[in-house]
Protein backbone atom coordinates (compact mmCIF):
# COMPACT_ATOMS: atom_id res chain seq x y z
CA UNK A 1 0.00 0.00 0.00
CA UNK A 2 2.57 2.26 0.99
CA UNK A 3 4.69 1.72 -2.20
CA UNK A 4 1.14 2.22 -4.60
CA UNK A 5 0.87 5.08 -2.43
CA UNK A 6 4.68 6.42 -3.16
CA UNK A 7 4.07 5.76 -6.74
CA UNK A 8 0.80 7.84 -7.33
CA UNK A 9 2.66 11.11 -5.33
CA UNK A 10 5.39 10.47 -7.39
CA UNK A 11 3.20 10.81 -10.42
CA UNK A 12 1.26 13.05 -9.12
CA UNK A 13 4.42 15.37 -8.66
CA UNK A 14 5.09 14.92 -12.21
CA UNK A 15 2.08 16.14 -13.73
CA UNK A 16 1.70 19.02 -11.43
CA UNK A 17 5.04 20.32 -12.32
CA UNK A 18 4.00 20.08 -16.03
CA UNK A 19 0.52 21.54 -15.15
CA UNK A 20 2.68 24.40 -13.27
CA UNK A 21 5.42 24.65 -16.73
CA UNK A 22 2.19 25.04 -18.88
CA UNK A 23 0.80 27.91 -16.35
CA UNK A 24 3.96 29.82 -16.85
CA UNK A 25 4.65 29.52 -20.69
CA UNK A 26 4.83 33.45 -20.80
CA UNK A 27 7.83 32.96 -18.80
CA UNK A 28 9.91 30.50 -21.09
CA UNK A 29 12.94 33.05 -22.30
CA UNK A 30 14.70 30.24 -24.29
CA UNK A 31 14.49 29.37 -27.91
CA UNK A 32 11.00 28.86 -29.62
CA UNK A 33 8.72 26.24 -28.60
CA UNK A 34 7.93 26.23 -32.80
CA UNK A 35 10.09 26.78 -35.82
CA UNK A 36 12.32 29.50 -36.16
CA UNK A 37 14.21 30.96 -38.73
CA UNK A 38 16.63 33.02 -35.83
CA UNK A 39 19.57 31.94 -34.45
CA UNK A 40 20.24 30.63 -31.67
CA UNK A 41 23.00 28.63 -30.00
CA UNK A 42 22.78 25.14 -29.95
CA UNK A 43 21.76 24.24 -26.08
CA UNK A 44 19.22 26.50 -26.15
CA UNK A 45 17.80 24.63 -29.30
CA UNK A 46 18.33 21.78 -27.36
CA UNK A 47 16.38 23.27 -24.21
CA UNK A 48 13.76 24.24 -26.35
CA UNK A 49 13.17 20.83 -27.81
CA UNK A 50 13.44 18.99 -24.96
CA UNK A 51 10.87 21.60 -22.83
CA UNK A 52 8.23 20.96 -25.61
CA UNK A 53 8.68 17.23 -24.93
CA UNK A 54 8.24 17.81 -21.37
CA UNK A 55 4.64 20.20 -21.60
CA UNK A 56 3.46 17.87 -24.28
CA UNK A 57 4.85 14.37 -25.35
CA UNK A 58 8.09 12.30 -26.67
CA UNK A 59 5.86 10.56 -29.11
CA UNK A 60 5.81 12.00 -32.25
CA UNK A 61 7.61 14.81 -31.15
CA UNK A 62 9.92 15.92 -34.21
CA UNK A 63 7.07 16.38 -36.68
CA UNK A 64 4.55 17.82 -34.06
CA UNK A 65 6.37 20.75 -32.68
CA UNK A 66 8.33 21.42 -35.46
CA UNK A 67 11.26 22.31 -33.34
CA UNK A 68 14.73 22.08 -34.35
CA UNK A 69 16.60 18.65 -33.14
CA UNK A 70 19.66 17.22 -33.27
CA UNK A 71 20.29 15.34 -36.48
CA UNK A 72 19.56 11.80 -36.01
CA UNK A 73 22.75 10.93 -38.10
CA UNK A 74 25.24 13.56 -36.71
CA UNK A 75 23.98 13.96 -32.88
CA UNK A 76 27.45 15.70 -31.40
CA UNK A 77 29.22 19.07 -32.82
CA UNK A 78 32.23 18.76 -35.07
CA UNK A 79 34.71 21.32 -34.67
CA UNK A 80 37.72 23.01 -36.51
CA UNK A 81 41.40 23.50 -36.24
CA UNK A 82 41.60 25.71 -33.36
CA UNK A 83 38.35 25.72 -32.46
CA UNK A 84 37.59 28.80 -34.29
CA UNK A 85 34.53 27.43 -35.82
CA UNK A 86 32.06 24.55 -35.33
CA UNK A 87 29.21 22.76 -36.27
CA UNK A 88 26.61 21.48 -34.82
CA UNK A 89 23.53 19.70 -37.26
CA UNK A 90 20.11 20.30 -36.53
CA UNK A 91 16.98 18.86 -38.36
CA UNK A 92 13.37 19.97 -38.31
CA UNK A 93 10.42 18.28 -39.70
CA UNK A 94 7.95 20.31 -41.68
CA UNK A 95 6.70 16.98 -43.96
CA UNK A 96 3.25 17.43 -44.23
CA UNK A 97 1.92 13.97 -42.62
CA UNK A 98 0.14 11.32 -44.47
CA UNK A 99 -2.94 12.40 -45.98
CA UNK A 100 -2.62 16.30 -44.98
CA UNK A 101 -1.35 19.13 -46.52
CA UNK A 102 1.87 20.34 -44.87
CA UNK A 103 4.24 23.58 -44.57
CA UNK A 104 7.46 22.34 -46.16
CA UNK A 105 10.05 19.67 -45.80
CA UNK A 106 12.59 18.36 -44.08
CA UNK A 107 14.85 21.33 -43.33
CA UNK A 108 18.85 21.20 -42.07
CA UNK A 109 20.57 23.56 -40.10
CA UNK A 110 24.22 23.46 -39.52
CA UNK A 111 25.32 26.16 -36.49
CA UNK A 112 28.61 27.73 -36.23
CA UNK A 113 28.40 28.90 -32.33
CA UNK A 114 31.48 30.58 -32.44
CA UNK A 115 30.34 32.86 -35.15
CA UNK A 116 26.62 32.96 -34.10
CA UNK A 117 26.17 31.80 -37.50
CA UNK A 118 24.08 29.43 -39.69
CA UNK A 119 22.83 28.11 -42.26
CA UNK A 120 19.42 26.56 -43.04
CA UNK A 121 18.60 24.57 -46.25
CA UNK A 122 15.54 22.35 -47.68
CA UNK A 123 18.30 20.21 -48.92
CA UNK A 124 20.87 18.97 -46.32
CA UNK A 125 24.25 18.51 -48.81
CA UNK A 126 22.74 22.48 -49.52
CA UNK A 127 23.24 23.52 -45.71
CA UNK A 128 26.72 21.17 -45.33
CA UNK A 129 27.96 22.98 -48.36
CA UNK A 130 27.21 26.54 -47.05
CA UNK A 131 28.60 25.85 -43.81
CA UNK A 132 32.26 24.76 -45.83
CA UNK A 133 32.15 28.27 -47.82
CA UNK A 134 31.88 29.77 -43.93
CA UNK A 135 34.54 27.43 -42.30
CA UNK A 136 36.79 26.22 -45.18
CA UNK A 137 36.36 28.78 -47.74
CA UNK A 138 38.84 27.51 -50.34
CA UNK A 139 37.17 23.78 -50.26
CA UNK A 140 35.80 24.06 -53.93
CA UNK A 141 39.56 23.94 -55.03
CA UNK A 142 40.38 20.76 -53.16
CA UNK A 143 41.44 17.77 -55.44
CA UNK A 144 38.93 15.39 -55.80
CA UNK A 145 39.53 11.85 -55.28
CA UNK A 146 38.59 9.61 -57.89
CA UNK A 147 36.70 6.72 -58.56
CA UNK A 148 38.76 4.25 -59.47
CA UNK A 149 40.39 5.05 -55.68
CA UNK A 150 38.63 2.70 -53.00
CA UNK A 151 38.35 5.27 -50.71
CA UNK A 152 36.42 3.19 -47.32
CA UNK A 153 36.83 -0.55 -46.48
CA UNK A 154 34.52 -1.70 -43.64
CA UNK A 155 37.37 -0.83 -41.29
CA UNK A 156 37.28 3.03 -42.71
CA UNK A 157 39.81 4.88 -44.79
CA UNK A 158 41.91 2.47 -47.23
CA UNK A 159 45.58 2.77 -47.19
CA UNK A 160 45.50 3.89 -50.47
CA UNK A 161 43.31 6.72 -50.34
CA UNK A 162 44.84 7.85 -47.00
CA UNK A 163 48.31 8.26 -49.20
CA UNK A 164 46.52 9.68 -52.37
CA UNK A 165 45.50 12.41 -49.67
CA UNK A 166 47.88 12.68 -48.31
CA UNK A 167 50.11 12.92 -51.72
CA UNK A 168 47.32 15.38 -53.03
CA UNK A 169 45.87 17.78 -50.49
CA UNK A 170 48.00 21.04 -49.47
CA UNK A 171 48.97 20.64 -45.88
CA UNK A 172 47.59 23.38 -44.65
CA UNK A 173 43.99 21.74 -45.91
CA UNK A 174 44.83 18.62 -43.35
CA UNK A 175 43.17 20.18 -39.81
CA UNK A 176 41.06 18.84 -37.67
CA UNK A 177 37.50 19.28 -39.56
CA UNK A 178 38.88 19.53 -42.56
CA UNK A 179 37.11 18.09 -45.41
CA UNK A 180 37.67 16.12 -48.70
CA UNK A 181 35.70 15.58 -51.61
CA UNK A 182 35.06 12.36 -53.65
CA UNK A 183 33.88 11.55 -56.74
CA UNK A 184 30.95 9.15 -56.73
CA UNK A 185 28.14 7.49 -59.18
CA UNK A 186 24.49 9.01 -59.55
CA UNK A 187 23.54 7.78 -56.80
CA UNK A 188 24.86 8.17 -53.37
CA UNK A 189 25.76 11.35 -53.26
CA UNK A 190 24.89 12.46 -50.07
CA UNK A 191 27.85 14.24 -48.07
CA UNK A 192 29.05 12.37 -45.08
CA UNK A 193 29.84 13.51 -41.79
CA UNK A 194 33.09 12.61 -39.85
CA UNK A 195 34.51 10.41 -43.17
CA UNK A 196 37.62 12.32 -43.57
CA UNK A 197 40.96 11.49 -42.38
CA UNK A 198 40.46 14.47 -39.84
CA UNK A 199 37.10 13.72 -38.31
CA UNK A 200 35.50 16.13 -41.70
CA UNK A 201 33.04 15.88 -43.95
CA UNK A 202 33.36 13.42 -47.12
CA UNK A 203 31.86 15.17 -49.62
CA UNK A 204 30.38 14.52 -53.00
CA UNK A 205 31.80 16.04 -55.85
CA UNK A 206 28.53 16.98 -57.46
CA UNK A 207 28.79 19.73 -54.94
CA UNK A 208 30.98 21.37 -57.21
CA UNK A 209 28.51 21.66 -60.15
CA UNK A 210 27.00 24.21 -58.37
CA UNK A 211 28.01 27.73 -58.96
CA UNK A 212 29.74 29.04 -55.45
CA UNK A 213 27.95 31.86 -53.74
CA UNK A 214 29.12 35.58 -55.00
CA UNK A 215 30.11 36.34 -51.31
CA UNK A 216 31.28 34.61 -47.96
CA UNK A 217 28.62 34.40 -45.70
CA UNK A 218 29.76 36.81 -42.89
CA UNK A 219 30.02 36.67 -39.10
CA UNK A 220 26.12 36.62 -37.27
CA UNK A 221 24.44 36.17 -40.57
CA UNK A 222 22.21 33.85 -41.55
CA UNK A 223 22.38 31.65 -45.01
CA UNK A 224 19.34 30.32 -46.66
CA UNK A 225 19.95 28.02 -49.23
CA UNK A 226 15.65 27.56 -49.41
CA UNK A 227 13.64 27.54 -52.80
CA UNK A 228 11.22 30.79 -52.64
CA UNK A 229 8.96 31.60 -50.81
CA UNK A 230 9.72 30.09 -47.10
CA UNK A 231 7.81 27.43 -45.78
CA UNK A 232 4.81 29.07 -44.25
CA UNK A 233 5.35 28.72 -40.35
CA UNK A 234 8.49 30.36 -40.18
CA UNK A 235 8.20 32.73 -37.65
CA UNK A 236 9.00 36.35 -38.04
CA UNK A 237 12.37 37.48 -37.06
CA UNK A 238 12.41 37.90 -32.96
CA UNK A 239 12.77 41.97 -32.52
CA UNK A 240 16.14 42.69 -31.29
CA UNK A 241 18.35 40.40 -33.09
CA UNK A 242 18.98 41.20 -36.81
CA UNK A 243 20.64 39.26 -39.02
CA UNK A 244 21.83 39.79 -42.90
CA UNK A 245 22.64 37.60 -45.29
ZN1 LIG B 1 32.40 30.04 -37.80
Amino acid sequence: MADRMGGQMAFDFDELAREDARASLGEWSGAPLHFTMDYYPPHELDEAFAHWCFLNTRFDSYASSHTWHRAISIPGDMTVGGREHTASTFTAELRPRVGQEGPGGLLTQLICEPCEWHAIGADENHAVEAWHDHAFPGWRQLPVIPSQIRVRSERGLTKLATAWIAEHYPIEAQVPGAPIITERAPHGTRHVAGYSPWGGYDLSATALDRPAPATTPARRSLTRVLPEPLPPGSAPARPGRTLGG
